[in-house]
Protein backbone atom coordinates (compact mmCIF):
# COMPACT_ATOMS: atom_id res chain seq x y z
CA UNK A 1 0.00 0.00 0.00
CA UNK A 2 1.59 3.36 -0.87
CA UNK A 3 1.68 5.86 1.70
CA UNK A 4 -1.45 7.85 0.53
CA UNK A 5 -3.58 4.69 0.31
CA UNK A 6 -2.54 4.15 4.02
CA UNK A 7 -3.72 7.71 4.71
CA UNK A 8 -7.08 7.24 3.11
CA UNK A 9 -7.64 4.09 4.63
CA UNK A 10 -6.93 5.36 7.88
CA UNK A 11 -9.07 8.27 7.60
CA UNK A 12 -11.79 6.14 6.60
CA UNK A 13 -12.16 4.61 9.81
CA UNK A 14 -11.70 7.33 11.49
CA UNK A 15 -14.16 8.82 10.16
CA UNK A 16 -16.76 5.55 10.14
CA UNK A 17 -16.34 4.91 13.83
CA UNK A 18 -17.27 8.60 14.50
CA UNK A 19 -20.20 8.08 13.30
CA UNK A 20 -20.75 4.50 14.06
CA UNK A 21 -22.26 3.28 16.94
CA UNK A 22 -19.36 1.07 18.67
CA UNK A 23 -20.14 -2.81 18.06
CA UNK A 24 -21.54 -1.85 14.43
CA UNK A 25 -18.51 -0.27 13.63
CA UNK A 26 -16.54 -3.43 14.74
CA UNK A 27 -18.51 -5.42 13.13
CA UNK A 28 -19.07 -3.70 10.17
CA UNK A 29 -15.88 -2.53 9.62
CA UNK A 30 -13.21 -3.80 11.41
CA UNK A 31 -12.36 -6.90 8.95
CA UNK A 32 -12.48 -4.96 5.54
CA UNK A 33 -8.87 -3.58 4.29
CA UNK A 34 -8.30 -1.56 1.05
CA UNK A 35 -6.29 -3.31 -1.78
CA UNK A 36 -5.55 -0.03 -3.80
CA UNK A 37 -6.66 2.92 -4.80
CA UNK A 38 -6.35 2.71 -9.11
CA UNK A 39 -7.77 5.70 -11.57
CA UNK A 40 -9.97 7.37 -8.48
CA UNK A 41 -11.64 3.88 -7.47
CA UNK A 42 -10.93 2.07 -4.54
CA UNK A 43 -10.98 -1.36 -3.91
CA UNK A 44 -12.08 -2.44 -0.48
CA UNK A 45 -12.42 -6.17 0.50
CA UNK A 46 -15.25 -6.96 2.24
CA UNK A 47 -17.44 -9.76 3.50
CA UNK A 48 -20.13 -9.85 0.60
CA UNK A 49 -23.21 -9.85 3.71
CA UNK A 50 -21.64 -6.62 4.49
CA UNK A 51 -21.99 -4.74 0.80
CA UNK A 52 -25.43 -3.18 1.44
CA UNK A 53 -23.82 -1.91 4.42
CA UNK A 54 -21.21 0.17 3.11
CA UNK A 55 -22.83 0.87 0.05
CA UNK A 56 -25.16 2.58 2.25
CA UNK A 57 -23.28 3.82 4.71
CA UNK A 58 -19.92 4.37 4.26
CA UNK A 59 -20.09 5.89 0.71
CA UNK A 60 -20.12 10.30 2.13
CA UNK A 61 -16.85 8.80 4.79
CA UNK A 62 -15.17 7.86 1.53
CA UNK A 63 -15.81 10.32 -0.61
CA UNK A 64 -14.69 12.70 2.21
CA UNK A 65 -11.71 10.84 3.15
CA UNK A 66 -10.71 10.58 -0.80
CA UNK A 67 -11.22 14.76 -1.11
CA UNK A 68 -9.30 15.20 1.39
CA UNK A 69 -6.08 12.88 0.30
CA UNK A 70 -6.18 12.49 -3.32
CA UNK A 71 -8.18 15.54 -4.18
CA UNK A 72 -10.66 13.72 -6.58
CA UNK A 73 -13.91 12.14 -6.64
CA UNK A 74 -13.16 8.77 -5.85
CA UNK A 75 -15.65 5.85 -6.44
CA UNK A 76 -15.76 2.28 -4.70
CA UNK A 77 -15.47 -1.13 -5.59
CA UNK A 78 -15.75 -3.70 -3.16
CA UNK A 79 -14.35 -7.63 -3.90
CA UNK A 80 -14.95 -10.60 -1.46
CA UNK A 81 -13.81 -13.75 -0.80
CA UNK A 82 -14.98 -16.56 -3.02
CA UNK A 83 -15.69 -18.30 0.67
CA UNK A 84 -18.04 -15.64 1.88
CA UNK A 85 -20.33 -15.61 -0.76
CA UNK A 86 -23.49 -16.45 1.12
CA UNK A 87 -24.10 -14.69 4.72
CA UNK A 88 -24.33 -18.11 6.60
CA UNK A 89 -21.00 -19.55 5.74
CA UNK A 90 -19.38 -15.80 6.43
CA UNK A 91 -21.10 -15.52 9.63
CA UNK A 92 -19.64 -18.26 11.15
CA UNK A 93 -16.57 -17.71 9.31
CA UNK A 94 -15.59 -14.67 10.89
CA UNK A 95 -16.63 -15.84 14.22
CA UNK A 96 -14.41 -19.18 14.90
CA UNK A 97 -12.72 -17.89 18.07
CA UNK A 98 -15.99 -16.53 19.37
CA UNK A 99 -17.75 -18.75 22.08
CA UNK A 100 -20.87 -18.46 24.24
CA UNK A 101 -20.24 -19.02 27.22
CA UNK A 102 -21.98 -22.30 28.00
CA UNK A 103 -22.98 -24.23 31.25
CA UNK A 104 -20.50 -26.22 32.30
CA UNK A 105 -22.65 -29.11 34.63
CA UNK A 106 -24.94 -31.47 32.94
CA UNK A 107 -28.38 -29.60 32.24
CA UNK A 108 -31.41 -31.32 30.75
CA UNK A 109 -31.54 -30.78 26.79
CA UNK A 110 -33.89 -28.22 26.33
CA UNK A 111 -35.79 -27.22 23.22
CA UNK A 112 -35.07 -23.79 21.27
CA UNK A 113 -38.64 -23.35 19.99
CA UNK A 114 -36.83 -21.39 16.96
CA UNK A 115 -38.28 -20.90 13.72
CA UNK A 116 -35.13 -22.31 11.33
CA UNK A 117 -37.50 -19.86 8.31
CA UNK A 118 -35.80 -16.73 9.90
CA UNK A 119 -32.36 -16.18 9.64
CA UNK A 120 -30.15 -13.32 9.12
CA UNK A 121 -29.57 -14.27 5.26
CA UNK A 122 -33.20 -13.63 4.46
CA UNK A 123 -33.65 -10.54 5.82
CA UNK A 124 -34.10 -7.51 3.49
CA UNK A 125 -31.99 -4.54 5.10
CA UNK A 126 -33.56 -1.14 4.20
CA UNK A 127 -33.79 2.34 5.82
CA UNK A 128 -36.39 1.15 8.73
CA UNK A 129 -34.37 -1.51 10.29
CA UNK A 130 -30.40 -1.38 9.42
CA UNK A 131 -29.36 -0.52 12.81
CA UNK A 132 -31.52 -2.84 14.37
CA UNK A 133 -30.34 -5.46 11.82
CA UNK A 134 -26.48 -4.56 12.32
CA UNK A 135 -27.24 -4.27 16.36
CA UNK A 136 -28.73 -7.72 16.02
CA UNK A 137 -25.88 -9.13 14.03
CA UNK A 138 -23.61 -7.77 16.33
CA UNK A 139 -25.44 -9.84 19.72
CA UNK A 140 -25.92 -13.13 18.05
CA UNK A 141 -22.32 -12.86 17.52
CA UNK A 142 -21.27 -11.79 21.21
CA UNK A 143 -24.16 -12.51 22.94
CA UNK A 144 -23.90 -11.32 26.85
CA UNK A 145 -21.48 -8.29 24.96
CA UNK A 146 -22.38 -5.08 25.10
CA UNK A 147 -25.76 -4.78 23.93
CA UNK A 148 -27.72 -6.71 27.02
CA UNK A 149 -30.26 -6.32 27.45
CA UNK A 150 -31.10 -5.70 23.55
CA UNK A 151 -34.75 -4.37 23.12
CA UNK A 152 -36.37 -3.97 19.81
CA UNK A 153 -39.69 -1.82 19.07
CA UNK A 154 -42.03 -1.26 16.09
CA UNK A 155 -45.17 -1.64 14.54
CA UNK A 156 -46.70 -4.93 14.07
CA UNK A 157 -45.32 -7.11 10.37
CA UNK A 158 -41.80 -5.29 10.20
CA UNK A 159 -39.55 -8.18 11.22
CA UNK A 160 -38.96 -8.11 14.96
CA UNK A 161 -39.75 -12.09 15.52
CA UNK A 162 -38.09 -12.80 12.51
CA UNK A 163 -35.17 -10.92 13.92
CA UNK A 164 -35.20 -12.38 17.03
CA UNK A 165 -35.59 -15.81 15.71
CA UNK A 166 -32.15 -14.97 13.34
CA UNK A 167 -30.61 -14.26 17.03
CA UNK A 168 -31.21 -17.96 18.04
CA UNK A 169 -30.49 -19.22 15.14
CA UNK A 170 -27.39 -18.11 14.68
CA UNK A 171 -25.96 -18.57 18.35
CA UNK A 172 -27.20 -21.99 17.85
CA UNK A 173 -24.66 -22.47 14.24
CA UNK A 174 -22.07 -20.73 16.37
CA UNK A 175 -22.36 -22.56 19.07
CA UNK A 176 -24.57 -25.94 19.06
CA UNK A 177 -24.56 -26.45 22.55
CA UNK A 178 -25.70 -23.20 23.58
CA UNK A 179 -28.79 -22.74 25.67
CA UNK A 180 -31.29 -20.92 23.46
CA UNK A 181 -34.75 -20.45 24.19
CA UNK A 182 -37.54 -18.30 21.98
CA UNK A 183 -40.45 -17.33 23.79
CA UNK A 184 -43.23 -15.39 23.16
CA UNK A 185 -44.58 -13.21 26.42
CA UNK A 186 -47.89 -14.86 25.84
CA UNK A 187 -46.59 -18.45 26.58
CA UNK A 188 -44.47 -17.30 29.38
CA UNK A 189 -47.35 -16.19 30.83
CA UNK A 190 -49.17 -19.24 30.50
CA UNK A 191 -46.35 -21.12 31.81
CA UNK A 192 -46.16 -19.43 34.31
CA UNK A 193 -49.71 -19.85 35.18
CA UNK A 194 -49.48 -23.94 34.26
CA UNK A 195 -46.82 -24.28 36.55
CA UNK A 196 -48.45 -22.39 39.35
CA UNK A 197 -51.41 -24.86 39.54
CA UNK A 198 -49.23 -27.52 38.95
CA UNK A 199 -46.94 -26.16 42.78
CA UNK A 200 -43.91 -26.85 39.98
CA UNK A 201 -42.43 -23.78 39.85
CA UNK A 202 -38.61 -25.34 40.19
CA UNK A 203 -38.58 -27.03 36.91
CA UNK A 204 -39.77 -23.63 35.39
CA UNK A 205 -36.92 -21.67 37.53
CA UNK A 206 -34.75 -24.34 36.37
CA UNK A 207 -35.72 -24.01 32.83
CA UNK A 208 -35.23 -19.97 32.31
CA UNK A 209 -32.22 -19.36 34.83
CA UNK A 210 -29.91 -21.96 33.28
CA UNK A 211 -30.42 -20.30 30.01
CA UNK A 212 -27.15 -18.93 27.62
CA UNK A 213 -30.04 -17.31 25.05
CA UNK A 214 -33.03 -16.04 26.41
CA UNK A 215 -35.77 -14.39 23.59
CA UNK A 216 -38.94 -13.28 24.28
CA UNK A 217 -41.23 -11.89 21.85
CA UNK A 218 -44.22 -9.10 22.45
CA UNK A 219 -43.07 -7.96 26.20
CA UNK A 220 -46.17 -5.73 25.77
CA UNK A 221 -48.45 -8.31 27.02
CA UNK A 222 -46.73 -8.92 30.15
CA UNK A 223 -47.73 -5.03 31.01
CA UNK A 224 -51.35 -6.43 31.65
CA UNK A 225 -49.90 -8.89 34.60
CA UNK A 226 -49.24 -6.56 37.71
CA UNK A 227 -51.41 -9.18 39.46
CA UNK A 228 -51.22 -12.57 39.06
CA UNK A 229 -46.85 -12.67 40.13
CA UNK A 230 -45.66 -13.29 36.29
CA UNK A 231 -43.93 -9.81 36.33
CA UNK A 232 -41.86 -10.58 39.81
CA UNK A 233 -41.26 -13.98 38.57
CA UNK A 234 -39.76 -12.77 35.02
CA UNK A 235 -38.06 -9.87 36.76
CA UNK A 236 -36.10 -12.46 38.78
CA UNK A 237 -35.41 -14.51 35.82
CA UNK A 238 -34.30 -11.73 34.21
CA UNK A 239 -31.94 -10.51 36.85
CA UNK A 240 -30.68 -14.14 37.43
CA UNK A 241 -29.58 -14.07 33.54
CA UNK A 242 -28.51 -10.73 33.56
CA UNK A 243 -26.05 -11.19 36.47
CA UNK A 244 -24.82 -14.05 34.96
CA UNK A 245 -23.88 -12.15 31.66
CA UNK A 246 -26.35 -14.14 29.43
CA UNK A 247 -27.96 -12.71 26.72
CA UNK A 248 -31.52 -10.97 26.87
CA UNK A 249 -33.16 -9.90 23.72
CA UNK A 250 -37.09 -8.40 23.99
CA UNK A 251 -39.08 -7.15 21.44
CA UNK A 252 -42.39 -5.03 21.77
CA UNK A 253 -44.49 -3.07 19.73
CA UNK A 254 -43.70 0.56 21.68
CA UNK A 255 -40.57 1.77 23.97
CA UNK A 256 -40.25 0.41 27.03
CA UNK A 257 -41.34 4.27 28.68
CA UNK A 258 -44.45 3.43 26.83
CA UNK A 259 -44.89 0.38 28.78
CA UNK A 260 -47.26 2.10 31.08
CA UNK A 261 -48.97 -1.06 33.26
CA UNK A 262 -45.04 -2.58 33.72
CA UNK A 263 -43.59 -2.07 37.03
CA UNK A 264 -40.84 0.45 36.76
CA UNK A 265 -37.95 -1.63 37.40
CA UNK A 266 -38.47 -3.66 34.69
CA UNK A 267 -38.61 -0.45 32.63
CA UNK A 268 -35.47 0.72 34.25
CA UNK A 269 -33.60 -2.48 33.45
CA UNK A 270 -35.10 -2.78 29.81
CA UNK A 271 -32.99 0.14 29.05
CA UNK A 272 -29.56 -0.72 30.66
CA UNK A 273 -28.46 -2.10 27.35
CA UNK A 274 -28.94 -0.90 23.70
CA UNK A 275 -33.07 0.20 22.70
CA UNK A 276 -33.44 -0.05 19.02
CA UNK A 277 -36.32 0.67 16.80
CA UNK A 278 -37.61 -0.42 13.48
CA UNK A 279 -39.77 1.66 11.24
CA UNK A 280 -41.44 1.05 8.06
CA UNK A 281 -39.71 -0.22 5.18
CA UNK A 282 -39.30 2.60 2.43
CA UNK A 283 -40.44 2.24 -1.26
CA UNK A 284 -37.17 1.17 -2.01
CA UNK A 285 -36.80 -1.67 0.53
CA UNK A 286 -40.41 -3.04 -0.13
CA UNK A 287 -39.45 -3.48 -3.73
CA UNK A 288 -36.33 -5.66 -2.77
CA UNK A 289 -38.10 -7.78 -0.12
CA UNK A 290 -40.68 -8.11 -3.10
CA UNK A 291 -37.70 -9.24 -5.45
CA UNK A 292 -36.78 -11.82 -2.66
CA UNK A 293 -39.84 -13.33 -1.39
CA UNK A 294 -41.00 -13.83 -5.56
CA UNK A 295 -38.41 -16.59 -6.00
CA UNK A 296 -40.57 -18.94 -3.95
CA UNK A 297 -43.12 -18.51 -6.55
CA UNK A 298 -43.22 -20.00 -10.02
CA UNK A 299 -44.83 -17.10 -11.76
CA UNK A 300 -42.95 -14.04 -13.61
CA UNK A 301 -43.70 -10.81 -11.97
CA UNK A 302 -42.88 -8.37 -14.37
CA UNK A 303 -41.15 -4.67 -12.65
CA UNK A 304 -44.61 -2.79 -12.98
CA UNK A 305 -46.52 -5.28 -10.75
CA UNK A 306 -43.83 -5.35 -8.16
CA UNK A 307 -43.88 -1.62 -8.14
CA UNK A 308 -47.40 -1.81 -7.99
CA UNK A 309 -47.39 -4.19 -4.92
CA UNK A 310 -44.92 -1.95 -3.17
CA UNK A 311 -46.77 0.88 -3.41
CA UNK A 312 -49.97 -0.61 -2.11
CA UNK A 313 -48.64 -2.15 1.33
CA UNK A 314 -46.74 0.26 2.82
CA UNK A 315 -46.69 -0.22 6.49
CA UNK A 316 -46.43 -4.12 7.07
CA UNK A 317 -44.24 -6.90 5.63
CA UNK A 318 -46.60 -9.65 6.80
CA UNK A 319 -49.04 -7.77 4.35
CA UNK A 320 -46.67 -7.62 1.73
CA UNK A 321 -46.38 -11.78 2.15
CA UNK A 322 -50.13 -12.25 1.68
CA UNK A 323 -50.42 -10.51 -1.36
CA UNK A 324 -48.43 -12.74 -2.89
CA UNK A 325 -50.07 -16.01 -1.45
CA UNK A 326 -53.43 -13.97 -2.92
CA UNK A 327 -51.57 -13.37 -5.61
CA UNK A 328 -51.02 -17.19 -6.37
CA UNK A 329 -53.92 -18.31 -5.65
CA UNK A 330 -55.56 -16.59 -8.24
CA UNK A 331 -52.49 -17.08 -10.58
CA UNK A 332 -52.98 -20.95 -9.74
CA UNK A 333 -56.57 -20.83 -10.65
CA UNK A 334 -56.29 -18.76 -14.05
CA UNK A 335 -53.40 -20.97 -15.31
CA UNK A 336 -51.36 -18.06 -15.88
CA UNK A 337 -47.23 -17.73 -15.64
CA UNK A 338 -47.38 -13.75 -15.97
CA UNK A 339 -48.29 -11.93 -12.87
CA UNK A 340 -49.56 -8.27 -14.79
CA UNK A 341 -50.81 -5.81 -12.18
CA UNK A 342 -54.24 -6.34 -13.06
CA UNK A 343 -54.55 -9.63 -12.23
CA UNK A 344 -52.21 -8.20 -8.78
CA UNK A 345 -54.99 -5.47 -8.13
CA UNK A 346 -58.09 -8.43 -8.41
CA UNK A 347 -56.04 -10.57 -6.04
CA UNK A 348 -55.42 -8.27 -3.49
CA UNK A 349 -59.04 -6.51 -3.88
CA UNK A 350 -60.24 -8.33 -0.96
CA UNK A 351 -57.28 -7.80 1.28
CA UNK A 352 -56.89 -4.34 1.04
CA UNK A 353 -60.68 -3.84 1.81
CA UNK A 354 -60.36 -5.33 5.18
CA UNK A 355 -56.18 -4.20 5.06
CA UNK A 356 -55.91 -2.43 9.08
CA UNK A 357 -53.53 -0.03 7.87
CA UNK A 358 -56.50 2.09 6.44
CA UNK A 359 -58.70 1.42 8.85
CA UNK A 360 -60.34 4.73 9.20
CA UNK A 361 -58.26 7.02 11.90
CA UNK A 362 -60.07 10.03 12.47
CA UNK A 363 -57.94 13.19 11.59
CA UNK A 364 -58.84 14.96 14.56
CA UNK A 365 -57.19 12.25 16.48
CA UNK A 366 -53.66 12.81 14.55
CA UNK A 367 -53.96 16.32 14.98
CA UNK A 368 -54.89 16.16 18.74
CA UNK A 369 -51.88 13.12 19.56
CA UNK A 370 -49.38 15.35 17.42
CA UNK A 371 -50.59 18.74 19.43
CA UNK A 372 -50.16 16.89 22.68
CA UNK A 373 -46.38 15.96 21.65
CA UNK A 374 -45.65 19.59 20.77
CA UNK A 375 -47.90 21.24 23.39
CA UNK A 376 -50.07 22.92 20.46
CA UNK A 377 -53.29 23.04 20.63
CA UNK A 378 -55.51 21.37 17.80
CA UNK A 379 -56.97 24.68 17.29
CA UNK A 380 -53.70 26.30 16.40
CA UNK A 381 -52.59 23.02 14.56
CA UNK A 382 -55.52 24.40 12.15
CA UNK A 383 -55.58 28.14 12.16
CA UNK A 384 -52.41 30.39 10.34
CA UNK A 385 -49.63 31.17 13.11
CA UNK A 386 -46.56 30.44 11.91
CA UNK A 387 -44.56 30.12 15.52
CA UNK A 388 -41.35 27.58 14.77
CA UNK A 389 -43.52 24.82 17.11
CA UNK A 390 -46.42 25.14 15.50
CA UNK A 391 -45.61 24.62 11.76
CA UNK A 392 -43.40 21.95 12.47
CA UNK A 393 -46.35 20.31 14.89
CA UNK A 394 -48.92 21.15 11.68
CA UNK A 395 -47.03 19.38 8.69
CA UNK A 396 -45.56 16.66 10.95
CA UNK A 397 -49.56 16.10 11.78
CA UNK A 398 -50.33 16.32 7.74
CA UNK A 399 -47.46 14.14 6.79
CA UNK A 400 -48.79 11.13 9.29
CA UNK A 401 -52.59 12.04 7.89
CA UNK A 402 -51.22 11.64 4.51
CA UNK A 403 -49.44 8.13 5.23
CA UNK A 404 -51.96 7.04 7.73
CA UNK A 405 -55.37 7.81 6.07
CA UNK A 406 -56.91 7.19 2.61
CA UNK A 407 -58.06 10.94 2.50
CA UNK A 408 -57.41 12.72 -0.62
CA UNK A 409 -54.98 16.18 -0.61
CA UNK A 410 -57.67 18.18 -0.95
CA UNK A 411 -59.43 16.37 1.96
CA UNK A 412 -56.61 16.87 3.90
CA UNK A 413 -56.16 20.30 2.96
CA UNK A 414 -59.75 21.58 4.06
CA UNK A 415 -59.62 19.76 7.92
CA UNK A 416 -56.29 21.28 8.54
CA UNK A 417 -57.72 24.72 8.23
CA UNK A 418 -58.82 25.43 4.53
CA UNK A 419 -55.62 24.82 3.27
CA UNK A 420 -54.65 23.84 -0.41
CA UNK A 421 -53.58 20.64 -1.68
CA UNK A 422 -50.33 21.89 -2.54
CA UNK A 423 -49.59 22.89 0.94
CA UNK A 424 -50.16 19.14 2.30
CA UNK A 425 -48.25 18.32 -0.43
CA UNK A 426 -45.30 20.73 0.21
CA UNK A 427 -45.92 19.37 4.18
CA UNK A 428 -45.55 15.83 3.26
CA UNK A 429 -42.50 16.19 1.33
CA UNK A 430 -41.15 18.66 3.46
CA UNK A 431 -41.12 16.40 6.82
CA UNK A 432 -40.23 13.23 4.84
CA UNK A 433 -37.26 14.75 3.58
CA UNK A 434 -36.64 16.13 7.37
CA UNK A 435 -36.87 12.46 8.20
CA UNK A 436 -34.57 11.20 5.86
CA UNK A 437 -31.79 13.18 7.46
CA UNK A 438 -33.02 13.69 11.27
CA UNK A 439 -32.72 10.43 13.15
CA UNK A 440 -34.15 12.15 16.41
CA UNK A 441 -37.70 13.67 14.34
CA UNK A 442 -37.90 9.91 12.77
CA UNK A 443 -37.84 8.85 16.28
CA UNK A 444 -39.83 11.95 17.64
CA UNK A 445 -42.79 10.60 14.38
CA UNK A 446 -42.64 7.21 14.80
CA UNK A 447 -43.38 7.85 18.68
CA UNK A 448 -46.39 9.29 17.81
CA UNK A 449 -47.65 7.13 14.93
CA UNK A 450 -47.61 4.71 17.47
CA UNK A 451 -49.79 6.61 20.15
CA UNK A 452 -51.87 6.77 17.13
CA UNK A 453 -52.62 3.54 15.87
P1 LIG B 1 -43.25 -8.57 13.73
O1 LIG B 1 -42.75 -9.59 14.71
O2 LIG B 1 -42.49 -7.27 13.78
O3 LIG B 1 -44.72 -8.35 13.79
P2 LIG B 1 -42.44 -10.55 11.79
O4 LIG B 1 -41.03 -10.75 12.20
O5 LIG B 1 -43.42 -11.60 12.18
O6 LIG B 1 -42.95 -9.11 12.26
O7 LIG B 1 -42.48 -10.31 10.21
C1 LIG B 1 -43.64 -10.56 9.44
C2 LIG B 1 -43.27 -11.28 8.18
O8 LIG B 1 -42.55 -10.40 7.33
C3 LIG B 1 -42.36 -12.46 8.44
O9 LIG B 1 -42.71 -13.52 7.59
C4 LIG B 1 -40.97 -11.94 8.11
O10 LIG B 1 -40.14 -12.95 7.63
C5 LIG B 1 -41.28 -10.91 7.05
N1 LIG B 1 -40.33 -9.78 7.06
C6 LIG B 1 -40.40 -8.67 7.82
N2 LIG B 1 -39.39 -7.82 7.54
C7 LIG B 1 -38.65 -8.44 6.59
C8 LIG B 1 -37.46 -8.08 5.86
N3 LIG B 1 -36.84 -6.91 6.08
N4 LIG B 1 -36.97 -8.96 4.96
C9 LIG B 1 -37.60 -10.12 4.74
N5 LIG B 1 -38.72 -10.52 5.37
C10 LIG B 1 -39.24 -9.69 6.28
MG1 LIG C 1 -43.82 -10.62 16.11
Amino acid sequence: MTKNEQIFWNRILELAQSQLKQATYEFFVLDAYLIKVENNVAIIHLDKMKELFWEKNLKPVILTAGFEVFNAEISVEYTFDKTTQSTPDSVEEQDTNYSVPVSTTPLPAIKSDLNPKYRFDNFIQGKGNQWAFAAALAVANDPGGIYNPFFIWGGPGLGKTHILNAIGNTVLENTPSARVKYITTENFINQFITHIRLKDMDSLKEEFRNLDVLLIDDIQFLAKQSMSGTQEEFFNTFDALYKAGKQIVLTSDRTPDQLNDLEKRLVTRFGWGLIQDITPPDFETRVAILEDKIQDYPYIFPADTISYLAGQFNSNVRELEGALKDISLVANFKQVNTITVDIAAEAIRARKQDSPKMTVIPIEVIQSQVGKFYGVTVKEIKATKRTQNIVLARQVAMFLTREMTDNSLPKIGKEFGGRDHSTVLHAYNKIKNMIAQDDSLRIEIDTIRNKIK
